[in-house]
């Protein structure tokens, strides 16, 4: 079994309630193999939809060293709930013991290798995600839907 981002299943968790995130790729790869659902953001608090978000200045693992927060375009402060919700995550992966992530590319929560720069412009600058980052660091594969 592997985890993957509810919103590339077609789950309304995206920050905009829709399903604008949904994939194909990662549809038919159902045809083939389990895959569990999971939306760090709503894991950690945070509500759907909700204003989008970004890291600011850095990459996931510098939110999980303290070194940089996560805003979202109200202003708003939600670098907790980030790291909440990629605990939720770990935790879940560790009890069923799932050793690979399928996360949505370039997402705060996510993404993995590249994520929005913080600009809210679509711009992208090397880095994890925040989940991705935490997940990594505990020896969990994570690619993105790019990759399937
Ligand atoms: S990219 Fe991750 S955090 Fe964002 S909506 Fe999809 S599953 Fe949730």
């Amino acid at each position: 079994m592997k985890l993957v981002s509810a919103c590339l299943l077609g789950i309304k968790c995206a920050w905009s309630g829709d399903q604008r995130y949904k994939n194909q790729a990662a549809l038919r790869l159902l045809e083939v193999t389990s895959l569990l659902p999971i939306c760090p953001e709503q894991q950690g608090g945070l509500t759907t939809p909700r204003a989008a978000q970004e890291i600011q200045g850095g990459s996931g693992e510098d939110v999980l060293d303290g070194r940089c927060r996560i805003i979202n375009r109200d202003g708003e402060d939600v670098t907790l709930a980030f790291i909440r919700g990629a605990e939720a995550v770990l935790s879940l992966a560790k009890q069923l013991e799932i050793k690979e992530f399928i996360g949505k590319a370039h997402s705060p929560s996510c993404g993995c290798g590249l994520i929005y720069d913080g600009s809210f412009t679509h711009q992208l600058v090397p880095g994890d995600g925040v989940t991705t980052a935490l997940l990594k660091r505990n020896d969990i594969r994570v690619i993105t839907e790019e990759e399937l």
